[in-house]
């Protein structure tokens, strides 16, 4: 089956996961960071690969813009569970340097912006998709964004 690379959903405006057996879905992480997307289907808008940079949210710190860098990883969770992680996680320019150097912390800082209050609540969870993502990444980030210089 072939698709376009990347696909965003029309309604939220989130980069959309492929897997042969479910097709576009949201991905786990956004769902968890923000159970009201489940309210909606996933409506896969295409973007193509001459015009990359509409593709939308940071999977690390929610950031919509410059998010130029994807990580394959491998599948991850416990669907009956309700978490896990399924497909490649977009990064943005910031959380990749971050990402490159390990500065989980720092990432942490910029992912709980406007979380305050419900972080204490999700924080772990989070921490610990991270770390499943550590564990299960599969190379180095590809650039996905357009080059500028
Ligand atoms: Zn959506
Ligand atoms: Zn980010």
């Amino acid at each position: 089956m072939t698709h376009p690379p990347f696909a965003r959903c029309k309604t939220c405006k989130r980069s959309l996961d492929w897997s042969e057996d479910r097709g576009w879905d949201h991905p786990a992480l956004a769902l968890r960071l923000d159970p009201s997307i489940r309210h909606h289907h996933p409506e896969p808008e295409f973007v193509s690969e001459s015009n990359p940079t509409t593709v939308a949210v940071c999977d690390f710190c929610s950031a919509t813009d410059r998010i130029n860098w994807r990580y394959p990883c491998k599948d991850f969770g416990d669907e009956a569970h309700g978490w896990g992680s399924a497909g490649g996680w977009a990064a943005c320019d910031n959380c990749h340097s971050y990402i490159e150097a390990d500065m989980w912390t720092t990432i942490e800082r910029r992912a709980r912006r406007g979380r305050e209050v419900v972080w204490p609540l999700i924080g772990a969870s989070i921490r610990g998709m991270w770390a499943e993502f550590r564990r299960n990444r599969t190379g180095p980030a590809h650039f996905t964004g357009r080059e500028t210089r």
